[in-house]
């Protein structure tokens, strides 16, 4: 297959007009939105759903999100708005916060992974706005990546996974939040199954308290049931091999990872340290990469998944990174980064 690409920058509404088109065809189309780029399918032509598990190499139990052009939208695809949805969906749509509650009869298999609920959400990126009007039916769409590899934030990053197997990559530049939605279940008690562009605090600054999914920052245990399928697999990993700092002051951080670094580095490997505004000075005579500021974790966020991508031409063996504290931003920040690492964190004096 020939992957055609538009521009949604230098095209204007034509470039979102075609790819609208190709998806009401049933094509697949990679497409901006403020979080990552997103692979879309018409969400209720089940067909059409199942390409994306093929182009994807995703597991067939690992359910999509449904992407409207209108918060009203939401109650064809739910059996009803619950009262915290409205409050929700008043406060933050669009923008980047998923919503799961139970499904309608409308809603194919393929999209919900089987499971009775489906996740919805309102973008507000202008281009995923515009083509979602342009297709006039609901999107199903995750990561434009090949499944378990970093999240992509440039069209540049869904053409080096994606090329040949999908019918289009609409390019908008460069994704903002550069993680992706929250995801938040409302069935009983309220409760993140994946930290994401809206925080908890956020959150809870219109509902109330919000439960925690364990999975969030932990493996989940042998035989232990998902509530956000995602959780299970293995996720945004990159060529290199990721180790985190465990937590502690900016230099106690720093001094764990030169530590490592030079350990590594005597052994050959080749590598580099994901670094911060605060913390750069004390990398000297090492390789390292500026990803953020630590008193802004939104800056961590936006850059991860492009930095992670940017050594998988084989320039890094080892990445070494600072952790953050797990408020605000820094709970997303931490869900990605600690699977990029497979939870693997620096231990004084156990090996790499
Ligand atoms: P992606 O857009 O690639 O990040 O994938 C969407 C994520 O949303 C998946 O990893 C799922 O775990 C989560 N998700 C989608 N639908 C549901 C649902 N009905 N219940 C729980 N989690 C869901
Ligand atoms: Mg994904």
């Amino acid at each position: 297959m020939k992957t055609q690409y538009y521009n949604a920058v230098t095209q204007k509404e034509n470039g979102t007009k075609l790819a609208g088109q190709v998806l009401r065809a049933g094509g697949l189309v990679a497409f901006p939105t403020e979080t990552v780029y997103g692979l879309g399918a018409d969400g209720l032509n089940e067909e059409a759903v199942l390409r994306i598990f093929e182009a994807k190499g995703r597991p067939g139990d690992n359910p999509l999100i449904l992407h409207v052009a209108r918060k009203s939208d939401a109650k064809d695809l739910w059996t009803r708005v619950p009262e915290k949805a409205r409050q929700l969906m008043d406060a933050f749509w669009p923008g980047p916060l998923t919503l799961v509650y139970d499904r309608a009869a409308c809603v194919p298999d393929a999209v919900t992974a089987g499971l009775g609920t489906v996740a919805v959400r309102m973008p507000s990126h202008k281009t995923a706005l515009a083509l979602l009007r342009a297709a006039g039916v609901p999107v199903a769409a995750p990561s434009a990546n090949l499944s378990g590899k970093p999240s992509p934030t440039t069209a540049a990053h869904v053409k080096r996974d994606l090329d040949g197997k999908i019918d289009v990559i609409l390019d908008g530049g460069p994704c903002e939040v550069g993680v992706e939605s929250t995801v938040l279940s409302l069935l009983g008690q309220p409760t993140i199954l994946r930290p994401g562009g809206i925080t908890r605090e956020m959150i809870e600054a219109v509902i109330g308290a919000v439960a925690l999914s364990p999975a969030i920052l932990s493996p989940l245990k042998e035989g232990e049931a998902a509530a956000s399928p995602g959780m299970k697999y293995k996720h945004y990993a990159p060529q290199a091999e990721v180790r985190i700092a465990p937590p502690g002051s900016p230099r106690a951080i720093a001094s764990s990872i030169c530590a490592a670094y030079d350990v590594a580095g005597r052994a050959g490997k080749r590598c580099v340290i994901f670094a911060t505004e605060q913390t750069r000075g004390f990398y000297c005579n090492r390789e390292y990469a500026i990803i953020g500021d630590r008193k802004n974790p939104s800056t961590l966020c936006a850059n991860l998944f492009a930095a992670l991508r940017s050594y998988d031409d084989g320039a890094a063996d080892l990445i070494l990174c600072e952790p953050l504290d797990e408020s605000d931003m820094g709970l997303a920040y931490m869900n990605r980064l600690l699977r990029a690492a497979g939870f693997a964190v620096l231990q004084p004096g156990v090996p790499l």
